[in-house]
């Protein structure tokens, strides 16, 4: 099934495994249980590390699999075979599950083992969704770190009544613990961000104890990237907090007509606006939603137009505070 130079690299990147992996299959009579089956046992001939075995579960979805150490319970399940841009989430949840070090701060790591709660996600894809891989990738990390996490990776088109049943329009679409989470282009912050809420509390806290901004930008799209630029330029002392950085283009991989830039790919345009906004003074949180602005407390009048102006006179909105969710 997998090509001959296919195969020689994922045997190179399967040296990499220090510990055991067991795949559990859940296959049918169906040509897909089959085309799985051999896909698995193709695997498994590369390195001595990975055994593959067949199980009876009628609540389970067929043809699927896990992969996890054994004696332990599997806490990723791919149903469909993961091949086109999904083939990389495969392996690196081999890679990951093997011993491979997981490329995350100690901080988020931290954060993920300490979540409160069981999460399990079930997350649609396309084998053709260029979004796709990231949030699969994302939600695999952090099932791997915190046991208490499960991620089941389904491909939509193998499953199309669920898909019907559960209206997902469209890929990547996310469930946890039965309930609709969202879709688009989501990664380990942002899904951090929506799980712990305490961590806006938190990050709102230290917020506090920093210095004060003349301007707090709301958005990471192009238009807040374009705002934070011109006011830093300025000598203004200026933050953005955006739940993302690089807002819609992030959900595309093609940018066309974006004046003076003819063509390029959304996750490369998103990186140069926010490298753009490096190259200045500004403080950025990427994983902050602002979910309410408080007015400032304390005397202020109001001037003959209604605006709000502080005991100097000044317009005094921008010690308004916002507050993060
Ligand atoms: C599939 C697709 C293809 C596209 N193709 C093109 C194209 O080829 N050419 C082109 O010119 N345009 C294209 N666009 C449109 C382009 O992406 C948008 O016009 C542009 O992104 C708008 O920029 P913006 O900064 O105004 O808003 P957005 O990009 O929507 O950014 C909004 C920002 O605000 C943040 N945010 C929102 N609410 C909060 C909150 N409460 N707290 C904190 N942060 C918040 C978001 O996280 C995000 O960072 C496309 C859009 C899509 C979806």
């Amino acid at each position: 099934m997998l090509e001959a130079n296919l195969k020689s690299q994922l045997k190179a990147y399967l040296e990499k495994l220090t510990r055991p992996i067991k795949l559990v299959a859940f296959l049918d009579g169906s040509d897909k249980s089959k085309e799985l089956k051999s896909l698995l046992d193709e695997i498994a001939s590369l390195t001595t590390q990975i055994s593959v075995v067949e199980k009876e579960d009628a609540s389970a979805r067929r043809p699927s699999f896990s992969i996890g150490e054994p004696g332990k319970a599997a806490s990723i399940t791919f149903a469909g075979i993961p091949m086109g841009h999904e083939f990389t989430s495969l392996v690196l949840a081999l890679l990951q599950t093997g011993g491979h070090p997981i490329k995350l701060d100690d901080a988020t790591i931290e954060q993920i083992r300490a979540l409160d709660g069981d999460f399990s996600f079930e997350r649609y894809f396309s084998l053709s969704c260029h979004n796709c891989p990231e949030v699969v990738q994302a939600l695999n990390v952090m099932a791997l770190i915190n046991p208490r996490i499960r991620h089941i990776v389904i491909d939509g088109a193998l499953f199309q009544t669920e898909v019907e049943e559960r209206q997902v329009m469209a890929v990547p679409m996310m469930f946890l613990n039965g309930q609709n989470f969202g879709s688009g282009r989501t990664g380990v912050k942002e899904i951090l961000a929506k799980l712990d809420s305490g961590s806006a509390e938190r990050a709102a806290k230290e917020l506090e104890n920093k210095p004060v901004f003349d301007t707090l930008i709301v958005g990471g799209g192009p238009a807040g990237a374009a705002a934070a630029i011109y006011s830093a330029r300025n000598g203004i002392a200026t933050g953005v907090v955006a739940e993302r950085f690089g807002g819609q283009v992030l959900d595309t991989m093609s940018i066309e007509n974006f004046v003076s830039v003819k063509e390029t790919e959304g996750p490369k345009f998103a990186v140069a606006l926010e490298q753009h906004v490096k190259e200045y003074e500004v403080r950025s949180r990427r994983d902050g939603r602002a979910a309410g602005r408080k007015a400032r407390a304390g005397p202020y009048q109001r001037d003959s137009s209604g605006e709000r102006r502080g005991a100097a006179g000044q317009n005094d909105h921008s010690r308004d505070r916002y507050t993060l969710a």
